[in-house]
């Protein structure tokens, strides 16, 4: 066998669970010990400060620099009290996963002693040569530096002997480059659209929070495998692999228990995340073989996203002890299931209500019905910006497939909601009603049931779906950062509800009465578009059919989903709601697509690699063993019966040599079209052409090498099998 893979398997044999030294406190007693939260706050500021920050976490107030030292001060002592010698800016640069620059608090005092600081000025902004992240030419546009500010919403913690400070990450003229800046910006547009419809039906409503609740799935795959494929450590994925024999077939992977090496593994990255705040709440095997899922208490959207972030962080590195690599790559071996990332999103006022859960009379469930006819809405209008949130060269890979959403946007509501719709289309009038009719369809959303979390008849094949009390998007794939679909669906639903509000205070203007209003506006949002929604199979090849007769959108293609980005629908959204400017918009699409160039631009490099040093010897190698075979057989056997007895065997060897040559053809022709590509002056040119004319070398050349991978001796196989990669425990 190869040497590699002989060394990876046997070094896998001898692995036992890494102890977990569980702590014997209960959860409450750690929780949180790691974030400089209210109660740790208690014992290290004055309440006077505490009252600050208040302020400017719920009403936006500034904070003030005396108050940023006093903070600083205070966070400097905590952090010290828990071993910490270093501090960094936290921030989500455009690329996968965060960024930080370890500083230590330690400078020397204007008198030239050595002492340990940690002032407000530092705490609230700072400048890390950040010349190398993603900024799709802003900053050449503008000015070359970027600037990290704190963001006071989302608690400081600490990771190892590090104080983390959750920043925004912006060019020197105000631009953003990051994630977090544009999803604070859509957090408050949806704050702001949604308090304003509220208010139809209850003044006291001054503040609406969007929440999310994110369901992480990945695959852990042991270390010592993982480091023997090339192809899993450059791109995060296999490349090449015969499915194995058995894969997913039973569904025993999901019904059955967790191998105690992940447990171990789970119960430390639990025990981390409980330390730094993060509320994980369930963990459980998914479909495919070795894919596993985690899942917090939902939080309010920026928040959670930064500790879905955190937790993605972790688990690199807590893997790593375990002896296990972790993938986010949405699909990293071809034929079992991919991974995705769902978020459970919802919206809840501050006099406690779930504008997404049926109230508890028919007012109530006025409210409740705008919002969800708002929600079908603003999905139906922004389909193409959706989408655009969530492409990626990696997601597209599982997109489609068999266990994922389609490209393909529906929204779906379930029977009862369904029903209702319908009722509401049906009885509502364009004249001034009667009071008879008015009481008939009061009766009808007084029907209802409070609860449908319940009795929502679960559709798990849409990518919109209504889950009783929320909305779980599905199609964002697992390896994205939340904050992509989020700033996209909370500043698409904030423009959907200014839009409302302007079509109905457009009919009490002319003394409509303002039920009557909000129902002849809602009737008409439902005519125009319930071709959005969809009960059925998602997955099916008929609703592909469907949705084109409806003219809903469907688009595979990566850059060509990202451009929608700039659409004029989109526009409206994203810049009508302030979220980006022109020059923001544009550069975020730019860094998308320079993303997806060099994704793909790595994978066929590396196949290309593979094949040439890997594969094409090891089939030359069987091919001469083949050889030796034959003509040792010649002396053996008289003429006749070696003709008869090597037939075959010369057939393969002549195969063999046709997918060797096929593989240089095509692994030629595939490097041809990538410095075709990369001659192109723009990127969005060139991840045209890596789409078109690079990427679909790649399925081909696969099919060589999977084939030639059943037809040569098991022992001389250079890269560890699938069965391997998916079944050593
Ligand atoms: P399932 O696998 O059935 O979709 P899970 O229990 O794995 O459900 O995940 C549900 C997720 O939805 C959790 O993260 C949970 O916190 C979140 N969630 C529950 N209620 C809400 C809500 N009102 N708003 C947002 N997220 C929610
Ligand atoms: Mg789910």
């Amino acid at each position: 066998m190869s040497k590699f893979r002989f060394i990876a398997l046997q070094e896998v044999s001898q692995r036992k669970p890494v102890d977990v030294h569980a702590p014997e406190k209960e959860v409450a007693d750690y929780f949180g010990s790691h974030v400089f939260n209210k109660k740790n706050m208690q014992k290290y500021l004055s309440q006077q400060t505490i009252d600050a920050i208040d302020q400017a976490v719920n009403e936006s107030k500034n904070i003030s620099l005396q108050d940023a030292d006093l903070i600083a001060n205070g966070m400097k002592s905590w952090a010290k009290d828990n071993g910490v010698t270093h501090y960094t800016h936290w921030f989500q640069p455009l690329t996968d996963g965060t960024a930080e620059k370890h500083d230590s608090f330690f400078e020397f005092s204007k008198e030239g002693n050595p002492i340990e600081r940690f002032s407000g000025k530092v705490l609230v902004q700072q400048e890390p040569d950040a010349s190398s992240f993603p900024s799709g030419g802003l900053r050449n546009t503008f000015e070359a530096r970027g600037y990290t500010a704190w963001d006071i919403s989302s608690p400081a913690f600490i990771v190892d002997d590090t104080l983390c400070i959750p920043t925004i990450f912006i060019s020197y003229t105000g631009e953003a480059l990051d994630y977090k800046t544009p999803l604070l910006k859509a957090l408050m547009s949806v704050d702001k659209a949604a308090t304003g419809v509220c208010q139809y039906f209850d003044k006291n409503v001054q503040k609406v929070t969007a929440n999310l609740g994110w369901e992480q799935e990945y695959f852990l795959v042991d270390s010592a495998l993982y480091r023997a494929r090339p192809d899993l450590c450059l791109t995060g994925r296999t490349l090449m692999g015969h499915s194995s024999a058995k894969e997913q077939q039973l569904d025993d992977h999901y019904f059955g228990s967790i191998p105690s090496r992940v447990t171990s593994f789970m119960k430390d990255l639990e025990y981390e995340c409980y330390k730094l705040g993060i509320p994980l709440k369930t963990r459980h095997n998914e479909v495919a073989p070795n894919q596993f899922e985690l899942a917090p208490i939902y939080e309010e959207v920026n928040l959670a996203n930064d500790h879905n972030q955190l937790v993605m962080d972790l688990m690199k590195r807590i893997a790593l002890k375990h002896n296990f690599n972790v993938l986010f790559h949405e699909k990293p071996f071809q034929s079992v299931n991919g991974s995705g990332k769902h978020n459970n999103w919802s919206l809840t006022t501050d006099t406690g209500v779930n504008l997404f859960a049926p109230g508890k009379n028919p007012k109530g469930n006025m409210l409740f019905l705008t919002f969800i006819i708002n929600v079908m809405v603003m999905v139906f209008k922004n389909q193409d910006l959706i989408r655009a949130s969530i492409m990626s060269a990696t997601n597209n890979r599982r997109l489609g497939a068999n266990e994922a959403p389609p490209a393909i946007l529906s929204v779906f509501l379930g029977k009862s909601l369904s029903k209702m719709l319908d009722k509401l289309e049906k009885e509502v009038v364009d004249y001034k009603m009667t009071p008879e009719e008015k009481t008939a369809l009061k009766l009808g959303i007084g029907k209802i049931p409070e609860i449908l979390i319940d009795n929502t008849d679960r559709n798990r094949t849409s990518p919109f779906a209504f889950t009783g009390n929320r909305f779980e998007f599905r199609a964002q794939g697992s390896s994205a950062n939340c904050a992509a679909s989020m700033i996209v669906i909370n500043a698409a639903m904030a423009h959907q509800l200014s839009d409302f509000k302007n079509q109905v205070d457009e009919l009490i203007n002319k003394n409509v009465n303002k039920d009557e209003a909000i129902f002849r506006v809602l009737k008409k949002l439902i005519k125009e578009s319930k071709s959005i929604c969809f009960e059925g199979d998602g997955y099916s090849k008929q609703w592909e059919k469907e949705a084109k007769k409806r003219r809903l959108t469907n688009i595979n293609n990566v850059p060509q989903a990202l451009l929608k980005y700039e659409d004029k629908a989109s526009k409206k959204v994203l810049i009508g709601e302030k979220i980006f400017n022109e020059a923001e918009l544009e550069s975020r699409v730019d860094v998308e697509m320079e993303k997806y160039v060099k994704k793909i631009q790595i994978e066929a490099r590396v196949l290309g690699d593979l094949t040439i040093n890997h594969i094409i010897p090891t089939a030359v190698t069987y091919q001469n063993r083949l050889l030796d075979n034959i003509v040792k057989m010649k002396e053996v056997f008289s003429a006749d019966e070696y003709e008869q007895l090597t037939c075959k065997r010369r057939e393969l060897i002549k195969e063999i040599q046709e997918h060797i040559d096929e593989l240089k053809r095509l692994v030629n022709e595939m490097i041809e079209a990538r410095k075709y590509a990369n001659n192109l002056p723009d990127i969005r040119q060139k991840a045209f052409a890596y789409s078109d004319k690079v990427d679909i070398y790649q399925d081909k050349i696969r099919e060589h090498i999977d084939t030639l991978e059943m037809e040569i001796d098991n022992e001389l196989w250079p890269l560890v099998k699938y069965r391997e990669l998916l079944f050593t425990k």
